[in-house]
């Protein structure tokens, strides 16, 4: 027992000091797995939910560091966030997938992640604007995924970015929807262009009743405000049915595909060598 500034106790378990070790090392760590090149993306579809059909992939980032192996982003990226590394990370995954995608043929969607940190950050949209301008990427086709946390702080000043992002042609989608504390104030205080489902509602469709229906109704959300639905997470033929019968616009999960590097995909589904 520690006792802590505030004249409080706490208890310390071994199991505590090694977690609190093992984020110290990875935050060590992580300042030089950007020039160590160490990153890399994997990519997931977004499938139109009835025909199959591709329209775009989502870039997750993967770390393999020199040790420990695979370190999965729920892990690294809050480490990221939290020491500010997330700004070169985040750039860099922004423009390698601008890159990539540039190099595709078939001209699809290309969604990335963007943590609150990189939106606060001052000239976020001159880095958008250089990084397509660089790559050569259409602007029309990069998607940024954002979580609702992003309103929760100085929302003007996230607003504002958006808004330029926007101008530039680029898409916003709200991501992990229906998580926040305030989904529907958020849809109202700006104009997204698409709305993930999260996987936790999407994972329960057939065993929970209300998990059902906040499906049904973020989908005929989406439907009102003209906005198509991408349900994440989808593992089942029987969750695609599901999802299929309430006219979900979009499945991205499992049962369509894991995330991959580009390459690893077969050939019909190759943007790269696809006609
Ligand atoms: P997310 O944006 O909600 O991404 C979806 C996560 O669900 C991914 O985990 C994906 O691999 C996983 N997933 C996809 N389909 C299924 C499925 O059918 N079942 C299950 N169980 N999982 C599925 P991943 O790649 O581990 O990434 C976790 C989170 O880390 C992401 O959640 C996102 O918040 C963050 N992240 C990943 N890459 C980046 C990035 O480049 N930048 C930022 N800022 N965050 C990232
Ligand atoms: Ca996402
Ligand atoms: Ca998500
Ligand atoms: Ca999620």
């Amino acid at each position: 027992v520690k006792q802590s500034g505030r004249g409080s106790f706490a208890f310390f378990h071994p199991e505590m000091d090694e977690e609190a070790r093992r984020r110290r090392e990875l935050e060590r760590d992580l300042v030089h797995a950007l020039e160590q090149g160490q990153f890399a993306l994997h990519w997931q579809p977004q499938a139109d939910a009835q025909s199959g059909m591709i329209r775009g992939f989502e870039a997750l980032l993967r770390w393999r560091h020199p040790v420990r192996g695979d370190v999965s982003p729920t892990e690294f990226i809050p480490v990221a966030e939290a020491t500010g590394m997330i700004i070169p990370i985040g750039a860099w995954v922004l423009r390698t997938a601008c890159a990539e995608a540039a190099s595709w043929e078939a001209p699809l969607r290309v969604a990335v992640n963007i943590s609150v940190a990189q939106i606060q950050q001052d000239g976020f949209d001159v880095l958008l604007r250089e990084t397509l301008l660089a790559t050569g990427l259409v602007p029309e086709r990069l998607e940024l995924e954002v979580t609702e946390s992003l309103f929760i702080e100085d929302t003007d000043r996230a607003l504002d970015t958006l808004t330029r992002a926007k101008a530039l042609g680029v898409s916003v989608a709200i991501d992990d929807f229906g998580t926040g504390f305030s989904s529907l104030s958020t849809l109202r205080s700006f104009t997204f262009d698409r709305i993930k489902i999260d996987r936790s509602f999407v994972s329960e469709i057939e065993k929970s009743d209300s998990a059902a229906a906040i499906v049904r109704a973020v989908i005929g959300l989406g439907q009102g405000l003209g906005l198509p639905v991408v349900a994440e997470g989808v593992e089942t033929q029987a969750q695609l049915a599901a999802l299929n019968a309430q006219a979900c616009d979009e499945v991205q999960g499992y049962f369509i595909s894991r995330p991959m590097p580009m390459a690893a995909f077969s050939a019909e589904v190759h943007p790269a060598r696809s006609v």
